[in-house]
This record gives structure tokens, sequence and C-alpha cells, in this order.
């Protein structure tokens, strides 16, 4: 393919908005283009990558006789009230309506629509089992898109989603989905870590995310030094290093006492001389989770953790048996329920319920904010001065923390979520009466599963992992074409018909060629060569062929071969294998 005939313009500066390396690459390569906050036009640079990163998809799922199927993009608003997830999914979900007033929205998901189209076909135990998988555009209002194609708006995803007539056979289809994974992301040969995510309260226990180990990651995980446990810090077990052991061994009386412009831990601990991790803190939410338009009232209940510890909402939701985190009260509702500002808070005389992380549960004689603003008391003890409506682990777990596996420590790295697989049971089934009829001719519940791979935003996540000061570095499974040839005298017939031939000669092996044919200076092709990262760069001039030379340069690691014309088709081959 020429350049001249594609549509390929690449830019010199990123834009404002491009925070990340590979933001910044796939635009500066004219891979994406912004149309609207987190919607992208995909160039065909862009298109050709997808394209092969679905088809490796599709090889692997249907190697596991998953079934390939395309469903709708706009869903009936009846659909998604089946499951409640109409208000549940809040606005994440785009909702419209049409002439007639009925209501739309743009699919963030299929598992509604998959379950009806299956529901009316599926009678038998002998219908099963099934696995229904498509690669389609999703959209999700995402209250902040950003890093271009990791967390857009509009975005390609692959969901697949599995049928099964009892637990047992569902786990193994959510294996089988687990091992296909492992083969998709192994032949993109990005570091990766599947670890242990959030099940929530969507019905089954089974989860992992696949991470692609990158700073950039919005995902914090935690990985053992000496086990393979490795999840998600959602919901990653917090374990001190070294239990803590109070130095007090009577309860003192309660004392309370001024603290003008302590406010904060760091405030306290630095002026009262105790350490953070002794103090502790009282936190407000509501557990209101707000579906019902008619109730927006605060359901207030208080958090209490060590200071030197930080909330985690996802244990906090689960606790709760809550569908999203709970949110935290403002100021003034604190007040309203305290009688302080924030900062002067504790559990002392609160009328609401009281849940503890397990991390105070061995201080003694502590010191909380008294609910009357610029004063605390000192010497709190659980149970003789307030009452905990439940205690557990609520805290963060952090680097450093033992491993819940017992072996070695915690150590911390971002990641990119690629893909999820989620054991569902029969949440929807039930809701959406999705049902077969077992051996004994009794109806029951199809057991689900549900497995997303984010199609796009892997594909920026390989970028995010394989780029140099120049720009990127395509795995050869996903690069949109295997060879750059930069032709550098084109108005050269001899030099142009020798680029030619090596063109066709490449394509004849199935080599994908881009040839560089603008009337453009070495140096900028060199540059624009480097920035789109094909795997293989080829230059062709005429000083070169003078000496019966070409130039193949391996983009990865820069290494220079100069070889003879009829050398290069055999050359191009090995270094692409
Ligand atoms: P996240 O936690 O990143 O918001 P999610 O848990 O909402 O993702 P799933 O519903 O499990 O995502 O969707 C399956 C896959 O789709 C994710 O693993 C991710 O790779 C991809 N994905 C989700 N949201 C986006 C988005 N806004 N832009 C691009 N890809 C996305
Ligand atoms: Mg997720």
């Amino acid at each position: 393919m020429k350049w001249s005939k594609l549509h390929i313009y690449t830019l010199k500066e990123a834009p404002a908005d491009a925070e990340i390396i590979s933001h910044k690459l796939l635009v500066r390569g004219g891979f994406i283009k912004k149309l609207a906050p987190g919607i992208y036009t995909y160039g065909n640079l862009l298109v050709r990558s997808l394209r092969k990163f679905e088809n490796i998809i599709r090889e692997e799922l249907n190697k596991r006789n998953c079934i390939e199927v395309l469903m709708p993009v706009v869903h009936p608003q009846a659909l998604w009230e089946e499951t409640g997830r109409w208000n549940e999914m809040g606005d994440g979900l785009l909702k419209f309506k049409n002439r007639n007033d009925q209501g739309f929205c743009l699919a963030a998901t299929h598992e509604e629509a998959v379950t009806d189209y299956v529901r009316h076909d599926i009678k038998s135990y002998r219908d099963l089992p099934k696995n229904i998988y498509q690669i389609q555009t999703k959209y999700r209002d995402e209250i902040r898109p950003r890093f271009g194609l990791m967390r857009g708006r509009e975005f390609t995803m692959k969901d697949a989603y599995s049928f099964d007539i009892n637990p047992e056979e569902a786990l193994k289809s959510y294996q089988s989905m687990y091992d296909a994974y492992k083969a998709i992301f192994d032949r993109l040969g990005l570091n990766y870590r599947i670890v242990q995510a959030d099940a929530g309260n969507i019905g089954g226990s089974q989860t992992h995310e696949f991470q692609v180990l990158a700073d950039a990651g919005e995902d914090a995980l935690l990985v053992s030094t000496e086990s393979d446990f490795a999840a998600n810090v959602e919901v990653a077990p917090a374990i001190d290093a070294v239990p803590y052991i109070s130095k007090e061994t009577t309860l003192k009386d309660k004392e309370k006492f001024a603290t003008p412009n302590l406010k904060t831990i760091a405030q306290l601990s630095k002026s009262l001389k105790v350490p953070e991790n002794e103090l502790v803190k009282t936190l407000f939410f509501s557990s209101n989770e707000g579906f019902n338009p008619k109730d927006q009232t605060i359901k207030p209940f208080c958090v209490l953790l060590r200071g030197s510890d930080e909330v985690n909402p996802v244990k906090l939701k689960n606790m709760l048996g809550m569908v999203n985190p709970p949110l935290m009260l403002t100021d003034e509702e604190v007040h309203s329920v305290s009688g302080a500002m924030p900062g002067s808070c504790g559990p002392v005389g609160l009328n609401i319920p009281i849940y503890i992380d397990n991390g105070v549960l061995g201080l003694k004689n502590f010191i909380v904010g008294a609910n009357e603003d610029n004063f605390h008391f000192k010497n709190i003890n659980i149970d003789r001065d307030f009452k905990v409506t439940k205690s557990g682990d609520l805290r963060m777990a952090k680097e450093g923390d033992k491993c819940p596996s017992g072996k070695g420590t915690l150590k911390s790295y971002r990641g990119i979520e690629v893909g999820h697989v989620f054991y569902l049971g029969t949440k929807y089934s039930q809701k959406m009466r999705a049902q077969y009829l077992d051996k004994n001719g009794k109806a029951q519940p199809i057991e689900m599963g549900c497995y997303g791979i984010g199609v796009t935003r892997t594909l920026q996540a390989a970028i995010e992992q394989c780029f140099d000061v120049d720009g990127i570095i395509w795995p050869k499974s996903i690069a949109p074409f295997h060879v750059h040839i930069c032709v550098l005298d084109i108005n050269k017939e001899a030099v142009m018909s020798v680029a030619e031939k090596i063109m066709t000669d490449l394509e004849n092996q199935n080599i994908e060629v881009l040839m560089d044919d603008r009337d453009e200076r070495p140096g900028s092709k060199f540059k624009d060569a480097d920035l789109l990262g094909m795997p293989v760069r080829i230059v062709i001039g005429e000083k070169g062929l003078n000496n019966n030379e070409i130039e193949v340069v391996e983009r990865k690691t820069k290494s220079v071969s100069k070889v003879n014309p009829t050398q290069v088709v055999e050359l191009v081959k090995s270094l692409l294998k």
C-alpha cells in the first residue's frame, strides 16, 4: 500500500489534552482523531491493528466453541427495567426518547440483550452449554473520559456470555474463557497480570481481571513477592506486616480536651505527639443508593479507621450489600448528623450505624473527635464509649502488607484493565426468566458468566508498553503493516522500480507493506517511520543502490543491516519471525 493513496497525516506535537505517552503517539500518528470528548474516529492504520486483534480474539474463541453474533446498539428501556439496571446504572447509561416518547438507551453492556436473545430458544438441558460473543461498539457516558481510547465514551468491546446448567459447568466455561484470555494476551506479547477483582453483588463469586502493567494504569494492583497471589487493591485483604499491640493495659477515663486548629490527622499527630496509626478517624457516608427518585434523603452511617489508613470504598460497599460504593456526606451533612464539622467528629453519642475497620480493634484509650467543633475526646474505648454495628476489613491494603497467602509481602503496581472474566450465577436469568428444563423436566434458571475485553483499550495499552523516544514499537501480531519502506528518490525511475519489486515480493509472502512514496525529505520520512512503529523499516535510495545495497532496520532494536536487494525478503522474513 502506498502512502500517497492513503489518508495518513502525522503531527509534530501532541494536543494539550493528551497526558500519557500512548495517547500522544496515537494522535501524532493519525491513528485516532477526536470528534468529541471520549469519541474518536479510528484512522486506517488503527483499523488495520483493530482487525488483527479482533481476529486473534476470534481464533481463540472460535477454537473454544464460542459463537459470534452481533447484537443491537440501541436497546429499549423495558429490557433494562427487567433487571433494574435502567436506574442502577445511573448516568453512565445514555438514555433518550424516540418520536413516540418511548425510552431507549445506547448499550453500555449486553447482559440483558443476550439473555433476551437466548431465553426464547433455550428450552432444555440439551441446548446447553452455549457461549455467545460479539465484537462491537459500546457507549458509556463516562464522567471523565480521558487518555484517548483508554477511557473513552464510545469504544469497542468483545463481550462473551456463557450459559450452563449448573454452577459446576458454569465454572468450567469460566475456566475456558480464562484460558482463552491468557492465549489472546500472550499472542500480543504484553506484560500482564491476572488479578482477583471485585465480584461485588452481581451474583456469582468468581472474577479475575487481566491487567497490563503500566505506570499510567488507572488500577492499583498488589502482587505477592513470593506466592502467586495478585489482586486489584479494591479487594486485596489488608494484613499488617507487624500486628499492632496496644501498650495500654487499663481503660482510662474519657476526657474532653480543646484542639483548636487541629483538623487533620497529620496536625493532631504532630501536635499531640501520637503516631497516626494510634489515632482514629471518623468518616461519614450515606447508604441510600439514590435509585428511587422520590427518596433522595441521606441515610447516614460512619466508618472508623486508624489515622494512617484509607477507607476502601469497594470493601465498604460489599459489607453493606450496596450496588455502588456509598457517597461521602458533605461537610454540612456531617454537621447536621454529628453536630460538628469534619475534623472534630467521632463515634461517641452518635445515633447512626458505626462500622469499624479491624485495624481499630487493637486500640485502647484512643483519641476521637468530640462532635463539638475544636474538641476531641481522649481515652475512648470500644463497647464502653460507643457500640459497633459491625467490624471487618474496610481499609486499603498497601505495599509492604503481609500477603494473604502467608508467603511474602505485597508489592504495588499500576495496571490497565484490558479484560475481565466474571461468573454471574443466576442474577440475570432469574430476573429475566431465562430457564431450561432439566433431566427431570423441572424448570431451572440458566447459570451465566460474562467476559469482556476492551479491544480498543488493549491496542492503546500495547503502545503504553511498547514505545521509545521516537515513537511506537508495534507488537508484530497487531502492527498495522509489517514493513515500512522509505523510498528516498521517488523521482528516479530505477529506484522506484526496485522499491515496487520489493514491495510486490514481500506482499507475495503475505507480508504487509506501507511504502512511503511521498515527496518528502529523508529525515522526515525516517521520523514518521519511527513514529508509526512498523516492526521493520526498509530504506531504498539511489546512493545505496549504486553500491547494490538496501538498508533494513529493525524498529525495536534499531539494528541496521545493509544487504543486497535479492536478500531483502529473506531478511525481513527472519526479522518478523
Ligand atoms: P473500568 O473498571 O475500567 O471502568 P469496567 O469494570 O467498567 O471497566 P467491564 O464492564 O468489565 O469494565 O468491561 C469490560 C472491558 O471493557 C474492561 O475490562 C475494559 O477493558 C473495557 N472498558 C470498560 N470501560 C471502558 C471505557 N470507558 N473505554 C475503553 N474501554 C473500556
Ligand atoms: Mg472492571
